[in-house]
């Protein structure tokens, strides 16, 4: 009872709350048909949240990466030598094939990065990404992942374990800088390697996390720039590739200021506004029909 409080709590202060310490069922149900599949009122987070598979079509990334879907998603395999998927139930280890393939590079990197054993992979997409009924904005084309900020251990994680064991809270209560406990060089590291890596175009840390990486980074600071603080984010971090090449339906972000976000951008993250934002109203589900057209042809195909 305390743990749901505590958690519905915390979900309410970070509007883009990590759903890493969300913990999941071994034994998920399927969700119950729609009466009017077809009603274009129908929020399309219930339509691409129902598809268990990936659209049998060329892999293409559609839309911007909150408002789009992907057409061929590769499966990120749940084992690698050097990575753990997390939550299976979900069925969120879905994405882009050039990121799954980004991924398994990644984790057969992160021994030499930092000495991790490996990753523990989050949310990737769903099947056919699009909007998803719980958690995210984004993630919606296949080129969004969630990487847990806590090693993968040199030993395989059993099912029950995916679901339930939580990851760190790398930020102190006040969350004006990470909790010393459990932050360690590693993930400075990790995270500047990632942010090295050309296909990667946005990283996204909570801000006390930024602020730690800021004060680490020494003289090479190029990378920060891709490092963007957001809301959450303190029990893993998002990778966020470009657009690969050749998508024409694919839209890519601006990309961050070229300068290193550590100065006054970075200090307005920690004003009381920022630290504990008002609630908004909530948005109301986006359709179909306001997602790329391309995304009804991904939904409906084989
Ligand atoms: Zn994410």
């Amino acid at each position: 009872m305390l743990r749901s409080a505590l958690l519905v709590l915390t979900l309410s202060l970070l509007p883009l709350a990590s759903q890493a310490q969300t913990v999941g069922t071994l034994d998920p149900k399927p969700l119950p048909p729609l009466a009017n599949p077809t009603d274009p009122s129908v929020p399309a987070k219930e339509l691409f949240g129902r598809r268990t598979r990936p659209a049998a079509l060329e892999p293409e990334s559609i839309g911007s990466y909150a408002r789009g879907c992907v057409a061929g998603a590769a499966m990120l395999p749940i084992d690698g030598e050097t990575w753990q998927v997390m939550r299976l139930s979900r069925n969120r280890n879905w994405g882009h094939p050039h990121l799954v393939s980004y991924l398994q590079r990644l984790a057969q990197r992160v021994p030499e990065i930092n000495g991790w054993p490996g990753l523990l992979v989050g949310d990737i997409s769903q099947p056919r990404g699009g909007p998803m009924l719980t958690g995210h904005a984004s993630h919606q084309v296949g080129l969004d992942a969630d990487v847990w900020l806590t090693p993968m251990p040199s030993r395989t994680l059993s099912r029950v374990e995916r679901e339930e064991l939580s990851a760190t809270n790398m930020v102190r209560s006040d969350r004006l800088d990470i909790d010393p406990a459990v932050w360690t060089p590693q993930h400075t590291a990790l995270i500047r390697a990632v942010a090295r890596d050309r296909e990667v175009a946005r990283i996204f840390v909570n801000p006390a996390i930024k602020r730690a990486l800021c004060r680490e980074a020494g003289d090479d600071r190029s990378w920060l720039s891709k490092v963007r603080p957001m809301w959450g984010h303190n029990y893993h971090f998002h990778i966020r590739m470009a657009c690969p090449r050749g998508d024409a339906s694919c839209s890519n972000q601006a990309p961050p200021p070229r300068d290193d976000g550590c100065g006054a951008e970075l200090a307005n993250w920690f004003t009381p506004q920022m630290l504990n934002p008002k609630p908004g109203k909530p948005r109301p589900p986006l359709t179909l029909a306001q997602l790329p057209s391309e995304c009804r042809r991904v939904l409906l195909a084989e």
